[in-house]
């Protein structure tokens, strides 16, 4: 449709950054556009809908699509912090970035809750999977995957297998 394929148009893409050799993209232009972002929002919620009673993202971009995808569909939002902001962690996961380790953690109980996981990028696929692991460690179950875009060279497909990504490049 033409309104998904103006929103892919809105993501921007720099050579190089954060460092050489990398093609970042970037959907800043995306969220500043209020079609685009509604067209995208209704896109990342609409398989999963009815299906989710929590979104869960990871900071930071995961945290704003997070937010919307909840608003949209009428759930709470969870949202999942890098190591040392959360207050009392219940829950810790360490993970491989492509260099170094990072760690995610958040808090509460989520016994019962079924939680769709967003995020802008699904790159290599590791955040995604620390991310779901977080909330099987809450007692969540993991009710699906949403990604904005989808880099399909870096392999994330592998392992989330299920992801659903609103655009492939
Ligand atoms: P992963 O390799 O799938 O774990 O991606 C690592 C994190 O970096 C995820 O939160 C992605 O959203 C982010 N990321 C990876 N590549 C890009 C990019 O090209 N643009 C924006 N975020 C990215």
């Amino acid at each position: 449709p033409a309104q998904l394929t103006r929103a892919e148009s809105l993501i921007a893409i720099t050579p190089d950054f954060p460092k050489p050799g990398v093609l970042f993209r970037d959907i800043g232009p995306m969220l500043q556009d209020a079609d685009a972002l509604r067209t995208v929002t209704e896109a990342l919620t609409a398989p999963f809908e009815g299906g989710f009673d929590l979104v869960a993202g990871v900071e930071a971009r995961g945290f704003v699509l997070a937010g919307a995808v909840a608003a949209t569909a009428g759930t709470g939002l969870l949202p999942i912090r890098k190591a040392g902001k959360t207050p009392q962690p219940t829950a810790s996961v360490d993970y491989a970035l492509e260099y170094g380790v990072a760690t995610i953690e958040a808090a509460g109980d989520l016994t019962g809750r079924r939680v769709l996981l967003v995020d802008d990028v699904l790159a290599t696929g590791g955040t995604l999977v620390a991310a779901a692991r977080l909330v099987e460690q809450l007692g969540g179950e993991v009710a699906g995957v949403a990604v904005v875009l989808e880099l399909t060279a870096l392999g994330g497909r592998e392992r989330v297998p299920d992801a659903h990504a609103v655009f492939a490049a």
